[in-house]
């Protein structure tokens, strides 16, 4: 039913094209030559800027792409009272209605493709291929929930009952959704979130990360022209502490979906613990310390670009990305020589550049939290390698892919988010054993097997039960509506984005029942 002929996923754009390639630079070099996109509070479809602060590009600090104004707490309050006074509108709309405004929102982001994807370059750092995946994304969000709206929230469904009863059960947003978004997925899961909060019936305000406001505003003021009634969707940037953490007090909001780190996640609940007010769902994406486990009927080239794509593609700054391989003593060192040959071949520079592989990491917070990780394990395991951060480590944050060997499973016990992979050896017969330690960690997001051994392959996604298992290719790039994303214990609570089952989570189930 969800994957019908009538729901593609978006084609994105070619950029191996020359003319693909020109549009994109004319569209970065513009946000240098045009003047700075001026960012703030979108509420009621009024946006209120100016004044704010400064944001930079990660790649090169000298260049200003803007400033945001935060949201104060009138902007909040405003936006809240007009989500909460919209929302049964909104909802009984219904889902088709719903839909074809989720589909317009899929369908401007696609038409402004080349700017957006220009745009995550600058401001998030991102590669160009990664902004064209992203943008994809995005759109596919839209167009999914889109039609899970269509299938799901179009009616009541009628149930049995006895003669002479009826009885139906239909789906109802729950009222206002706040939105909290991650910075490494600026567009696709800030986007993400929105549909599924509206296309469930819900109204949302939505606070993006404080290191990506502008994609985010950007998307906002498409999403509005594009002809999404104002009332139904608000911007609120601004930092946990003074928006997020003010707006989840608040007994108008009805539901949270965050995406972040997993410290984060349980302030939230502890937070939404504590109001008076009714008790509601927290749908939270967080971390992973994601293994891949090789053994040794793997093919070798293809185990090294897996790994190489998996831990070092977008700089490591996915929480989908491999963080430990753990490579069976016989054919470790064969390995671990292939890894750094793949090391030294990638190029790390400006994300904007077509050729790049590696851009910077998204702030100084983060390059300085990895430069310190990284001198511990000098003294604690052994740095194999590290290619050096070239250009960007002067203008701007950059921080080269490295390469840890840990003598335990031991050593490690949280997420660090970067382009950081650690190796262990291991002997494939304790597989039991040692899948059984990286479970005992407590997260459960992704995890790789590289096998040509069906047994093996069963052994180990027994052992380490995890949201989703990647045999014999990368680990990371979900695509909506074929590998729903998300996982469990320390890595969140599901259900999965871009699933089957996303949607309902936003939603409140009412029965009728009549006797006639
Ligand atoms: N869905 C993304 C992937 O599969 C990761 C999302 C995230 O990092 O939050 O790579």
């Amino acid at each position: 039913r969800l994957y019908g002929p009538d729901r593609r996923n978006s084609a994105g754009m070619d950029i191996s094209q020359n003319a693909i390639r020109k549009d994109l630079a004319a569209a970065v070099k513009s946000f240098r030559d045009s003047p700075a996109i001026s960012a703030g509070p979108i509420v009621n479809g009024k946006v209120d800027s100016g004044g704010g602060d400064m944001v930079r590009v990660p790649f090169d600090t000298e260049i200003v792409l803007g400033s945001v104004k935060s949201a104060d707490e009138k902007h909040i309050d405003q936006a809240l009272k007009s989500a909460a006074g919209y929302q049964v509108q909104w909802d009984r709309l219904g889902g088709a209605e719903r839909a074809k405004h989720l589909r317009a929102m899929g369908d401007i982001l696609e038409e402004n493709m080349t700017r957006l994807i220009a745009l995550m370059a600058r401001e998030g750092g991102k590669t160009l291929g990664d902004g064209v995946a992203e943008v994809r994304e995005a759109v596919d969000f839209c167009r999914y929930y889109a039609k899970q709206a269509e299938a799901d929230f179009t009616g009541p469904t009628r149930l049995p009952g006895p003669t002479g009863e009826t009885n139906q059960i239909s789906l109802h947003g729950r009222g206002v959704f706040c939105c909290i978004s991650p910075w490494n997925f600026p567009l696709a899961i800030f986007t993400g979130q929105i549909a599924a909060a509206l296309a469930s019936g819900n109204t949302v305000v939505a606070k993006p990360a404080e290191q990506t406001p502008l994609i985010a505003f950007e998307a906002v003021k498409l999403f509005h022209k594009a002809g999404l009634p104002v009332e139904t969707l608000h911007l609120l940037p601004g930092t946990g502490e003074q928006v997020g953490s003010v707006l989840i007090k608040d007994l108008r909001v009805s539901g949270v979906c965050f995406t972040g780190g997993t410290s984060t996640a349980r302030i939230i609940a502890k937070s939404l613990a504590d109001r008076d007010g009714p008790i509601i769902p927290l749908i939270a994406e967080t971390g992973g310390l994601n293994g891949l486990f090789v053994d040794t009927t793997a093919l070798r080239e293809q185990v090294i670009d897996d790994i190489i794509v998996s831990a070092f593609g977008s700089a490591g700054q996915r929480c989908s990305a491999l963080r430990v391989a753990f490579l069976p003593h016989d054919t470790a060192d064969m390995l671990v020589e292939g890894l750094i040959g793949a090391m030294n071949e990638l190029k790390i520079g400006d994300p904007a550049d077509p050729d790049t592989d590696v851009g910077p990491v998204i702030d100084q917070e983060s390059r300085e939290m990895l430069q310190e990780y990284l001198a511990k394990m000098e003294t604690e395991a052994k740095v194999l390698h590290q290619i050096p951060a070239g250009r960007i480590g002067e203008t701007g944050y950059g921080f080269g892919p490295a390469l840890v060997e840990l003598k335990s499973l031991d050593q490690i016990t949280e997420e660090k988010f970067g382009p950081i992979l650690h190796i262990v050896r291991y002997d494939p017969d304790d597989i039991d054993k040692v899948g059984a330690a990286l479970k005992a960690k407590g997260y459960g997001l992704t995890l790789g097997i590289h096998s040509r051994l069906d047994s093996f392959q069963i052994e180990v996604r027994d052992a380490v039960p995890v949201g989703n298992t990647y045999v014999n290719r990368s680990m990371t790039g979900a695509v909506v509506g074929v590998q729903p994303f998300g996982g469990e214990g320390l890595s969140g609570t599901g259900p999965k984005a871009g699933g089957p089952h996303y949607l309902h989570r936003f939603a409140t189930e009412r029965t009728l029942t009549v006797n006639i």
